[in-house]
């Protein structure tokens, strides 16, 4: 039988049936063959949209395929239960990049909640562009404190991009970020986020209304993922969970090791247990002082320290 596997890619899962997709491109739909033991993290769902596995075909009339392996993961976002069940839901898997969308007015986006993002990729390995829309809002003064803001998250190894749809700023920069990729878009509501993407897809809202209307017809809103096909090896991940990135629980020891700044000081301190607040021989401290590290990201440590549940 081995040589009639094949392998596919998750590309819709609704935690009971998913769709996979054959490497010719064609949809198949599946279900898991039987339990199979999965190593990696304890979750309600095994496999998620993103995941590659390899799959038999189970009825060639009604094309429907069963999954008997699931491929090594690059990364995978989890959301924690809400149940505190201890086990948390699997949102996606081999995520190429987070594209994060912010505007500096209408609405303001913080850069706490920026940090928090970040931190929440950092944690889950997911390389992050940060995208600062709405540039034609901004008068001179603004756009200085902008460019201000980039340059720091540049320095930090973020992608970055300055857009405007007004303006056509951007706009074939946004596009080509998406190439040959899997992504997936957050950003607080009224950033632009669905008005970036009809440009790049513009056909993409149609179809995502006909899921959500199905959606909320059905019982399965909270696990229903799809990946959105933009074009040749390139995916959208759409997932309700993605919106509320950033639920996550991170060890207070650990926290320092997702600001890259911090990450690269971290062994030096005089205690090895040093949390960077006031203890004495602290290089983090240290290089706040110098400057090298920047206010905003200091506080935004010390604001999810204190608050070390990371819900927004
Ligand atoms: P979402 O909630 O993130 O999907 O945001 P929307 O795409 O719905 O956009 C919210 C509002 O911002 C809409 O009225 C858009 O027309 C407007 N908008 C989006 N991008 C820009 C931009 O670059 N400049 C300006 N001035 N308005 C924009």
């Amino acid at each position: 039988m081995t040589e009639s596997k094949k392998k596919g890619l998750i590309v819709r899962s609704t935690g009971s049936w998913y769709e996979v997709r054959s490497e010719e491109g064609k949809v198949y739909h599946g279900r898991l063959k039987g339990k199979f033991k999965l190593k990696g993290p304890q979750t309600s769902n095994p496999i998620a949209v993103g995941d590659w596995v390899m799959y038999e075909m189970e009825d060639e009339v009604h094309q429907t395929v069963l999954i008997v392996e699931i491929l090594p993961r690059q990364n995978y976002l989890i959301r924690k239960s809400v149940h505190k069940t201890g086990q948390g839901q699997l949102l996606a898997a081999n995520i190429d990049q987070a594209i994060f969308i912010m505007t500096f007015k209408m609405p303001k986006t913080s850069l706490g909640f920026l940090d928090r993002f970040l931190v929440t990729a950092e944690a889950f390995r997911i390389p992050v562009q940060i995208v600062f829309n709405k540039m034609d809002l901004l008068n001179e003064e603004e756009q200085d404190q902008v460019f201000e803001w980039a340059g720091l998250y540049q320095s930090l190894g973020y992608g970055i991009l300055f857009t405007s749809i007004p303006k056509e700023q951007g706009i074939e920069e946004f596009n080509e970020m998406f190439q040959g990729k899997v992504s997936l878009m957050s950003g607080h509501s009224g950033v632009g986020k669905s008005s970036l993407m009809n440009i790049v897809a513009p056909d993409l809202h149609i179809k995502t209304k006909e899921v959500s209307d199905f959606a909320e017809k059905g019982v399965h809103t909270t696990t229903y993922s799809t990946m959105w096909e933009l074009g040749k090896d390139t995916y959208l991940i759409d997932s309700p969970g993605i919106k509320e990135l950033g639920i996550l629980e991170i060890e207070k020891e650990e926290l320092a090791h997702y600001f890259p700044e911090m990450r690269e000081l971290l062994g030096q301190c005089k205690f090895n247990n040093c949390m960077h607040l006031s203890e004495p021989g602290c290089v983090v401290r240290e290089a706040l002082e110098q400057g090298d590290i920047a206010e905003s990201r200091y506080f935004s440590y010390l604001s999810m320290l204190e608050n070390n549940d990371n819900r927004r």
